[in-house]
């Protein structure tokens, strides 16, 4: 059964077709038994979201007809404050946390009259690729295509539900580095990441504050970009919050008559299979009226990975700092010196990868250490960025492969080194690390497995990005 778009969905609703309150019955059903198998979801809202669907059934009667998300269901990864709702970011530091207030992007989706189904899965704070990074005591989401393979990460259980669910829905997710590309590619799905700033960070428990950014999982463009449009715009609570006013993206029309250029490096360090898929999907733009060119990024392709890696733990390292068993979650019992009972509680709440990052973003920063790895990769940031702006003046989309693999088994996971796993984000920190928008799409399959391509485009240019995968999407099926 193939889902229905969120606009049809929603016109369905507003005819009264669709009932809100069944159809929302009908979702918690499916992920009350599907999540044993999967474990795509860390909480399931069944009361708030029944709550919800109820208040918004009701307005419906009394003739309300409007809301670009009315009755449809809407997951939330878990690193996202959701009021009343306990939001650990996949952390058993946060076990508990309950936040008092909703994060923006929440209170957008709902003055769109979406429902709150859940939160999804995620790497301990985003710290992962294939979500075999989850805190203590937590799970590992599945992939529904074949069980043995990882959902990619960090925002896994949010792709692996939009993968596996029949119905109608859409996921919030995350990403610093490459967190909703890389899940949406191995599980055969739409990511949209925004430019940096174009959606409100507040209410998100952060990972690297000059990263982060909150964006879209869906089963299609459409899906995906329709959901951006709403939880988009400027906000006075985030000092990062972009002033810009938000293109229609979600009635926007495919499109892909552009100047696109092929990332010379990033299709040769991937696997073959995956480069022919991704060959094949920029083929069929030149068809539909793309004007395509090989160029070469050689300074992002060689330094992306190790300055995103030093940036982004330096942040998380100080980020990390607040939770120390008083304020946030998971308390102990108060005895000892403070550090001795900080150190008790963080021992504790905080999972192996975490206590990594901790340490090694610490040393960056330290004095002695701070010039020659900290401010480094601060300085590499800005040639990297300079990079992409050149490359910008001659093309409209650039395209790579979204990983360089197929989604993999838990079982060759395990075989990686740290530098091995950090390694495979080599085609996503590129765009991440200089805030600008991309969006992933299936290319075709491998070893029975999506593939991804990843088309970025200049700061600010999602409309470009949603034409030119419509268009693509639409040809490709
Ligand atoms: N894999 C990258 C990391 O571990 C990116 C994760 C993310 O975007 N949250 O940092």
């Amino acid at each position: 059964m193939e889902a229905m778009s969120i606009a049809d969905f929603v016109k369905q609703v507003v005819m009264g077709k669709i009932s809100v309150v069944q159809h929302t019955e009908q979702v918690l059903s499916e992920i009350d038994s599907t999540n044993p198998k999967f474990n795509h979801f860390n909480l399931i809202a069944s009361e708030l979201a029944l709550q919800q669907a109820k208040e918004v059934e009701a307005e419906i009667k009394t003739g309300r007809h409007k809301g670009k998300l009315l009755g449809v269901p809407i997951s939330v990864k878990d690193c996202i404050c959701v009021k009343g709702v306990e939001s650990r970011a996949g952390s058993k530091i946060l076990s508990g946390y309950r936040p008092t207030f909703n994060a923006t992007v929440i209170e957008r989706v709902r003055a769109e009259g979406a429902i709150i189904v859940g939160k999804t899965l995620q790497d301990e704070f985003g710290f992962g690729t294939f979500c075999t990074n989850t805190g203590v005591d937590f799970p590992t989401p599945l992939n529904p295509l074949d069980k043995s393979r990882s959902c990619g990460g960090s925002s896994g259980g949010s792709a692996g539900f939009t993968a596996l669910t029949e119905f109608t829905h859409a996921g919030i997710a995350e990403s610093t580095g490459g967190s909703i590309a890389c899940p949406a590619a191995f599980c055969g799905v739409v990511g949209f990441t925004p430019t940096y700033g174009r959606v409100s960070r507040y209410g998100l428990m952060d990972y690297a504050n000059s990263l982060d950014k909150i964006g879209t999982m869906g089963k299609t463009v459409a899906d995906a970009s329709l959901l951006l449009e709403v939880i988009s715009g400027h906000d006075s609570s985030d000092s990062t919050s972009l002033p810009e006013p938000v293109p229609n993206l979600g009635e926007g029309e495919g499109d892909a008559r552009f100047k696109v250029g092929i990332v010379k490096e990033l299709f040769e360090k991937s696997d073959e299979s995956v480069r022919k898929e991704c060959e094949k999907a920029v083929a069929q733009m030149e068809k539909l009226g793309a004007s395509v060119k090989e160029l070469s990024l050689p300074l992002n392709s060689e330094y992306g990975v190790a300055a995103y890696y030093l940036l982004s733990m330096s942040e998380a390292s100080t980020n990390l700092a607040k939770f120390c068993g008083m304020r946030y979650g998971l308390h102990g019992k108060l005895e000892g010196s403070f550090n001795e009972y900080f150190s008790k509680v963080r021992s504790e709440g905080f999972g192996k990868e975490a206590k990594r990052r901790i340490l090694l973003g610490t040393f960056a920063r330290m004095s002695g250490f701070r010039d020659a790895y900290y401010l480094r990769a601060a300085k590499a940031r800005t040639k990297l960025i300079n990079e992409f702006k050149e490359v910008f003046k001659e093309v409209d989309v650039l395209v790579n492969p979204t990983m360089p693999v197929v989604a993999p088994k838990f079982s060759e996971i395990k075989k990686l080194s740290p530098m091995q796993h950090y390694a495979m984000d080599l085609c996503t920190v590129p765009a991440n690390l200089a805030g600008l928008p991309h969006l992933s799409l299936t290319a075709g399959t491998a070893k029975k497995m999506p593939v991804g391509l990843m088309l970025t485009a200049d700061h600010l240019q999602e409309q470009n990005l949603s034409s030119a995968a419509l268009s693509l999407e639409g040809a490709l099926k």
